[in-house]
């Protein structure tokens, strides 16, 4: 039979099915710390079979290989492991909080040299790629919406010999998929729409299929099992049940987005709209101050009110309500997850809201 790369609307509803006369569709949920004897996997921090087809359902996604960890920040702390001691590492000056602050902790301990770029700027992460040894990129970035220029930038970080990981949260496999423009490893929070539906925590990193003999994908593994941050194989099985309508949540959300950016664009009680022209996460600036901002929040019924995002249902936040939020994100900016709700409700309690200030 002819095998073909599968569309990610077809890899997200098949990938990681299990297979064979007889077999169950949905893979079964394996609750195990240890297993028998001289098989493949012995102890349950070094593998477990739902783990497996999930990772196989994200790295169909992705296009590289998947490994699956507790959280999304437990992918990131392994990936940043692979910078050497006291190693450069170049990073977004604004990106999401958990990241900064753990860079910001890894310079502190001296254990990596951090060189803060704004990856808008393409120029300057281009520069300070001399001589590092790893290259952090998020893209759109949280919650400020800054783009960096992928299809530029990894490739040059693949010319100089630099370890190039992104962070594609908020741009899902399904609108961006960064190993097949260059990248080596790619992080998600699994915790927001690969998952979807607010009730896990759970992180992957996907390394490159082909990555020039450096075994990243095995470093990691290495990683997890020896720093046990591992994933639960129930929050495991939950994930790949929410990947399977991945695409069209993100189809539902992204069409909802445009519409409410449009709308927002000309409303009196917002000073500015921050959307990157794709997927379902908005920042809006509010006429007034963090109070005013805060008022809106409080003030809506269908919008949830909460710190997360990429879930099936709308939430809003203003992020600085945060005290290890970086300072670069403005008093009064709104973070928008648009859900998979009706636009036209979805609009009616967010103008209700604005116009309430
Ligand atoms: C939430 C988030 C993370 C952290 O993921 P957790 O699953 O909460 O550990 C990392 N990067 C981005 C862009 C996020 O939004």
């Amino acid at each position: 039979m002819v095998q073909r790369a599968l569309h990610p609307a077809t890899a997200a509803v098949h990938a990681g099915r299990p297979a064979g006369a007889g077999m169950p569709l949905s893979p079964a949920l394996v609750l195990a710390s240890t297993y028998l004897a001289d098989g493949a996997v012995d102890y349950g921090r070094g593998g477990n079979p739902t783990w497996s087809a999930f990772e196989e359902a994200v790295g169909a996604l992705e296009g590289g290989d998947a490994l699956v960890f507790a959280s999304g920040m437990a992918a990131i702390s392994a990936v940043l492991s692979l910078v050497p001691l006291g190693g450069v590492l170049v990073s977004p000056e604004s990106a999401y909080s958990g990241t900064v602050v753990l860079v910001d902790e890894l310079q502190t301990l001296g254990l990596v040299q951090a060189r803060r770029v704004d990856v808008t700027d393409t120029d300057a992460v281009l520069a300070a790629m001399t001589g590092a040894d790893l290259l952090w990129l998020e893209s759109p970035t949280n919650p400020l919406m800054g783009v960096a220029d992928l299809a530029t930038m990894l490739p040059a970080a693949a010319d100089a010999g630099v370890i190039a990981a992104v962070d594609n949260t908020f741009a899902t496999p399904v609108l961006q998929q960064p190993l097949t423009m260059g990248a080596d490893v790619v992080v998600h929070s699994a915790t927001k729409y690969l998952s979807g539906h607010s009730d896990v925590l759970l992180g992957v990193a996907v390394t490159a299929t082909t990555d020039r003999g450096r075994d990243l994908g095995g470093r990691l593994a290495t990683h997890r099992r020896g720093h046990g941050a591992i994933a639960g194989p129930m929050e495991t099985w939950l994930a790949l049940r929410g990947l399977r309508t991945l695409h069209l949540r993100i189809e539902r959300a992204t069409t909802s987005a445009a519409v409410l950016v449009a709308r927002l664009s000309e409303h009196p009680a917002v000073t500015r709209v921050r959307y990157p022209g794709f997927g379902a996460m908005v920042s809006i600036e509010v006429r007034g101050d963090a109070a005013a901002a805060e008022a809106v929040c409080a003030g809506t019924t269908v919008w949830v009110h909460a710190t997360s995002l990429g879930g099936v249902e709308s939430q809003l936040e203003r992020r600085r309500r945060h005290p290890l939020e970086p300072g670069d994100v403005p008093e009064n900016l709104i973070r928008l997850s648009v859900g998979i709700e009706d636009v036209d409700d979805l609009w009616w309690d967010l103008d209700t809201a604005l116009r309430s200030i």
